[in-house]
């Protein structure tokens, strides 16, 4: 844990809705969305910077702009997806502003959210005027009342590094937490408006791991994608984490079990397809692109690396006797 504090903002007790780049806010104040305050986060100190967490990871800022972590050389070789991810959303005007915590914390792009004339559970209603609705955007695996995908791609990143977050003052805490598991349909996570998020700390790369992103969308920038997957494989390891399909950021852990025992991966979507609470004409079709997606990824990066050999004290295998010719036949 950094000694980050923001003693500024407490001692003043100003709490509200953050700007750190404002791409987010800014479109939601322009919507109506936001009441005052909003509380800029530029002078607060603690924020920037990549550099190493212990024992051989990486520490991100939350004020670190996504075009430089993108560029980052250090993330580059370590933690290849989270690169590509951070550079290939949004578009370049975006990602030179927007930072890392904006990233994480943004809230849905439902359309029914983001305008002023509807009041649904995220604007502090109490309904969905989306439920029901056949909508190609919409997340068919949501587990609670909100439809609408998780807007987050580097979640997805995090969670397939198996990365952990830092909350001011809350401590340093799984992705899970900071997400939770989507029964509270009001809101995308967990921090308050009393917290800051300080950084992210990713894990040492694995042995001989490799990881990718792939996202299914109607055009190649400035667009939220249907279906995106970011993998992370390394010898007897998967993470498949999915977007697109959940109202919080989720691993998808029969697919991670498919990978692993090479076995295809059209069934498993099926049986997703099958039991998905929220599952519409629409949304189905995004079962088969999700199976295309994680098999893509696998294809540019070489294949599921192979399993680890077995270890080298095991017995040598004893060779069976020779079995005697019969007699007669010299
Ligand atoms: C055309 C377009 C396409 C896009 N496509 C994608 C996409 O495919 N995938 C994707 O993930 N994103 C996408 N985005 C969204 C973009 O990534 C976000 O708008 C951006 O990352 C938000 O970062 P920001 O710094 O501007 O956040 P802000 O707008 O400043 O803040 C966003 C939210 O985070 C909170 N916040 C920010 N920092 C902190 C902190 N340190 N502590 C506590 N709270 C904090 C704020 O209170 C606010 O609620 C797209 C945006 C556009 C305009
Ligand atoms: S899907 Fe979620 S964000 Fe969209 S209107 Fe319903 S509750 Fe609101």
């Amino acid at each position: 844990m950094s000694d980050v504090r923001h003693p500024t903002l407490r001692a003043q007790a100003i709490w509200g809705e953050r700007r750190a780049g404002g791409t987010d806010v800014m479109d939601r104040l322009h919507h109506g969305r936001i009441a005052a305050p909003i509380v800029d986060l530029r002078d607060v100190p603690g924020l920037d910077g990549v550099g190493p967490a212990p024992g051989g990871g990486l520490r991100v800022g939350s004020a670190v702009r996504l075009a430089e972590l993108a560029a980052d050389e250090r993330v580059r070789a370590g933690w290849p997806a989270l690169a590509d991810a951070a550079g290939g959303l949004a578009n370049p005007q975006i990602r030179n502003v927007a930072t890392f915590g904006g990233s994480l914390l943004q809230r849905t792009r439902c359309a029914w959210f983001r305008s002023p004339d509807f009041r649904c559970y995220k604007a502090g209603g109490t309904g969905c005027p989306a439920a029901g609705v056949d909508h190609p955007w919409h997340a068919p695996l949501s587990t609670g009342p909100c439809v609408a995908p998780h807007p987050s791609t580097l979640a997805l990143a995090l969670l397939a590094f198996d990365a952990k977050v830092e909350i001011e003052p809350r401590g340093l805490i799984e992705v899970a937490a900071l997400y939770g598991d989507g029964m509270a349909a009001g809101a995308e996570h967990t921090v308050t408006e009393e917290e800051l998020l300080v950084a992210a700390i990713l894990p040492p790369p694995r042995p001989g791991a490799v990881s990718g992103w792939f996202r299914v969308a109607s055009r190649g920038r400035a667009e939220w994608p249907l279906v995106e997957v970011i993998l992370h494989l390394a010898p007897g390891f998967a993470r498949v984490a999915v977007g697109g399909m959940h109202s919080v950021p989720a691993r998808v852990p029969e697919l991670e079990a498919a990978l692993l025992a090479g076995a295809p991966l059209d069934p498993v979507v099926a049986t997703l397809a099958a039991s998905a609470p929220h599952a519409s004409t629409s949304t189905r079709t995004k079962f088969p692109q999700l199976a295309r997606a994680v098999e893509i990824v696998v294809a540019r990066l070489g294949g599921v690396p192979a399993a680890l050999p077995a270890p080298s004290f095991a017995p040598p295998a004893v060779p069976a006797p020779a079995t005697p010719a019969p007699r007669g036949r010299r």
